[in-house]
């Protein structure tokens, strides 16, 4: 099946196809405002992009999707952190980059093909705004920033309707697209901001006056350099869609007189707990806050996938606990698909098989549609997990390892690795039967852990949930994971 997306622009589902002459599916995501650790409802929006990114590539084939997804490296937020800390701006952004692509990584979420800098295209930003300038689209503030004029664009607000969602003085909609009292409507937004002393050093010179370009502006000039005038997807969280991409379809699509996206996506926003996240409700968890509970990255990665990405996901610790167990069993299944195969007995062997998981749906053609039907993971996770279930607990006897028998094996196991490493991503470590072996034996719990787990097992039975909760927290505090399953539980050292 083709790949499809809900179009958020156009409001319908529709194939995506690439529309230059060169065959490269051109796709944009804005990325994130590097000033502090990223949440993990950020991390929803890049893991969602990710598995879009392999899908696509698994579309269109390699080198055939160019991904650029930008860091937002000068900001309100960005200057007032470097401020309050008394550190260069540079310095600030280039430490939360560095954490932001360590968790990237952690979550096995593929690099862009570019990621562009908002101080790294300061020259493109003037330019865009100059032409905007000479077309009248854009005027000059008395204090010498420069914003664009909303009136000046017929389609603004049709990715929004924000005309339909009124916009009158006061509504919080107003109150959104407001940034500064110099515009001759409120509507208008900035381009470029004119020096103010709190921005201290962070400032460039521009035919306007010095200051710093508006933040919708970047995603336009890096788009337009690094993608050209009409890309083929752009994407964000919903949050963006009002007024960051409302305003980067105006500005771009008056500079350049080309549609600027020919799809949009909008992924939704994840709570926590059933709330809005917030450090001063304490429910704003970071992928640290995680893995110091003892819960893995691929754990998290799961969970985000685990409801429909354009529906609120409601997080919770409890969702993590049954990732983890999904992800053990899911190993476990293709582990016996791969010992039905004959092909566990050699790690070359295997990687071998691996590398070569060419394109073949096994009996997980019905998990593939549900994921290429606008992006359904839950539904493609649920239907994947019935499928391996089903197969790896039908009897296997003797005489089932005739030649053909094996090949049926392989077909599936290469279709399921495809499935669940390439497209979702979930970096699952099929394991020699050696390998297996050799853990089982380095692995042997210590007592006071057993004795521990036992303690925490009984609790829960009692439904005793604050003491088991505690023990949990012993148990990691001590380095070991505990998996609940119905019928008892495992222990597993917590990889740092
Ligand atoms: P920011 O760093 O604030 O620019 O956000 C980076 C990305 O995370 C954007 O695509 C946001 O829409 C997205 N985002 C922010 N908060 C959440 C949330 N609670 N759930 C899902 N995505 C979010
Ligand atoms: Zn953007």
């Amino acid at each position: 099946m083709a790949l499809q997306l809900f179009d958020s622009l156009k409001r319908e589902t529709r194939e995506l196809q690439p529309s230059h002459p060169d065959g490269v599916f051109r796709f944009y995501n804005c990325g994130p405002t590097v000033y502090a650790p990223a949440h993990i409802g950020n991390f929803r929006t890049f893991v969602v992009n990710d598995v879009l990114r392999r899908l696509l590539e698994l579309e269109f084939g390699p080198g055939k999707v160019k991904h650029v997804r930008n860091l937002t490296d000068v900001d309100d937020k960005t200057i007032k952190r470097a401020r309050d800390e008394g550190r260069p701006l540079a310095e600030v952004t280039k430490q939360w980059t560095d954490k932001f692509h360590a968790d990237c990584a952690a979550l096995n979420c593929l690099p862009p093909h570019v990621e562009p800098t908002a101080t790294g295209h300061i020259d493109e930003q003037v330019d865009m705004i100059d032409v905007l300038m000479k077309k009248g689209n854009a005027y000059r503030a008395p204090d010498g920033s420069v914003y664009f004029k909303v009136s000046s664009f017929d389609h603004y607000g049709e990715l929004s309707r924000v005309k339909e969602r009124v916009l009158q003085p006061g509504s919080a909609l107003k109150a959104l697209a407001a940034d500064a009292d110099e515009k001759e409507d409120v509507s208008d937004f900035a381009l470029w901001k004119a020096h103010k002393d709190e921005d201290g050093a962070n400032s460039w010179e521009s035919p306007w006056g010095r200051g710093r370009p508006g933040w919708h502006i970047e995603c336009s000039a890096m788009i337009k350099k690094h993608l050209g005038e009409t890309i083929d997807l752009h994407t964000g969280g919903v949050d963006l869609l009002f007024p960051h991409h409302e305003n980067e379809i105006a500005q771009s699509e008056c500079c350049n007189g080309q549609q600027f996206s020919r799809h949009w996506y909008h992924s939704e926003h994840l709570l926590v707990d059933g709330k809005k996240m917030s450090k001063s409700l304490g429910n704003l968890y970071t992928l640290d806050d995680l893995t110091a509970k003892g819960f893995s990255p691929m754990a998290l990665r799961y969970a985000l996938l685990m409801g429909h990405p354009r529906k609120q996901l409601n997080f919770t610790l409890d969702s993590l606990h049954a990732a983890e167990s999904a992800l053990l069993s899911i190993r476990d299944r293709l582990e016996e698909y791969a010992d039905r195969a004959g092909i566990s007995s050699q790690r070359e062997a295997l990687d071998n098989v691996i590398a070569n998981d060419e394109s073949l749906e096994g009996g997980f053609g019905a998990a593939w549609t549900n994921l290429c039907d606008d992006l359904n993971t839950p539904a493609a996770l649920g239907t994947a997990f019935t499928m391996i279930k089903a197969i790896a607990n039908s009897p296997f006897a003797a005489s089932d390892q005739s030649a053909e028998q094996r090949s049926r094996w392989l077909t599936e196991f290469k279709a399921a690795h495809r499935l669940f490493n390439r497209a979702f991503g979930l970096n699952i470590k099929v394991r020699t039967l050696g390998e297996r072996t050799a853990e089982k034996s380095n692995q042997s719990v210590p007592s006071s852990i057993t004795a521990l787990a036992e303690k925490r097992w009984t609790a829960k039975q009692a439904k005793d949930f604050a003491a088991a909760d505690a023990l949990r927290k012993e148990l990691a505090t001590a380095g070991w994971s505990m998996l609940d399953r119905k019928d008892g539980y495992s222990l597993e050292p917590i990889k740092r």
